[in-house]
């Protein structure tokens, strides 16, 4: 029997909020053996499919973690938040926005039907594969590394130090990605594409290799649920009005075709990649009674084995049971 059932009224504190997730995490983790890696990326088959870790960071500091919280990890379609943030600051909302759409397609991450059978003019959403090369090919710059300098820029504002790419996993997309190379190819041919087709999938695989940890997840999340500022500082890290879309973004299309139940069961804002992170975003909360993180959080999840829709089988579990217990949803 999963712990912590009680209600939440007693004194919040961080012993005890920690002594919950601990447990928690302890349960969960036994459900992984129900998932799978996502091994059509060779490296991300590698990965210990009995890993799960959560990091939790509040507007006030109070840090929770658990499990596997010292894993690095590539950062996958997580990066898509980012790239359309990124996007969003270097043309403007409305350049991005007229060839972007922000409808969830109900379809795989990475199926090309829509583009295909309903022949938009645009893709659906940037939470999706085809949104986010098309995404990539806006970034500013005549090569990936130029694309992505803005990117490191903005991370290493959020986490507190500038990230790396995995050149192996880079590489091992690079080299066997062809659905994605499919998709590049349809893009080009619907003229959506703002730059070169070899420079723009490049500037994907690589945004997909950025490495991470639980900890970064969270301190990401924490300045999305800030409006875009700085937790600490105050500082404005994203503007507000691009904040409060990208997270719009995450809550209806975020976790893949799973995105709708992910909004009824768990209410937050959230991103999943395939290598088995998730970024959640928890907004502050009025609430009558005392509940832990009314200011707000960030939370960072990692678990390497997925389920059918490709998110996290034990985070999505952890998570939902989080957001449940410490009622944690928007709505
Ligand atoms: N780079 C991965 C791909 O395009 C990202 C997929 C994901 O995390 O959803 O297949």
């Amino acid at each position: 029997m999963v712990q912590g059932s009680a209600n939440l009224n007693t004194e919040v504190t961080e012993e005890w909020l920690q002594e919950y997730v601990d447990g928690w995490v302890k349960f969960f983790k036994k459900q992984t053996s129900d998932g799978e890696l996502a091994n059509y990326i060779p490296i991300l088959g590698e990965a210990d499919p009995e890993a799960l870790g959560i990091s939790i960071i509040g507007k006030n500091g109070t840090t929770i973690k658990s499990g596997n919280t010292e894993e690095k990890f590539t950062i996958q379609s997580i990066s898509k938040v980012l790239t359309f943030i990124v996007a969003c600051m270097e043309r403007g909302l409305t350049y991005v926005l007229d060839r972007v759409d922000v409808e969830p397609t109900g379809e795989a991450f990475n199926s090309i039907m829509h583009l295909e059978m309903k022949q938009p003019n645009k893709p659906f959403n940037p939470m999706v594969n085809s949104g986010a090369i098309t995404v990539s090919s806006m970034l500013d710059g005549n090569s990936s590394d130029q694309k992505l300098e803005t990117l490191f820029i903005l991370m290493e504002k959020m986490i507190g130090h500038r990230p790396e790419i995995n050149v192996e996993a880079y590489e091992s997309e690079r080299d066997t990605s062809m659905k994605n190379r499919a998709i590049g190819y349809y893009l080009l041919e619907g003229d959506y594409l703002e730059s070169d087709l070899s420079i723009t999938l490049e500037t994907y695989f690589k945004q997909s290799a950025i490495e991470i940890t639980i900890d970064d997840l969270a301190r990401i999340g924490l300045v999305l649920s800030n409006d875009g500022f700085d937790p600490v500082t105050e500082e404005e890290i994203i503007p507000r009005s691009i904040t409060r879309l990208a997270k719009a973004l995450m809550l209806t299309c975020g976790m893949y075709d799973a995105s709708g139940k992910f909004a009824a069961y768990v209410g937050v804002p959230a991103k999943s990649g395939v290598s088995g992170g998730i970024l959640a975003v928890v907004p502050p909360r009025v609430r009558d009674e005392e509940l832990p993180f009314l200011e707000g959080c960030g939370i960072g999840v990692y678990g390497p084995a997925l389920d059918k829709q490709g998110n996290s089988i034990g985070g999505i579990k952890l998570l939902r049971h989080v957001a449940n217990h410490w009622d944690l949803s928007l709505f």
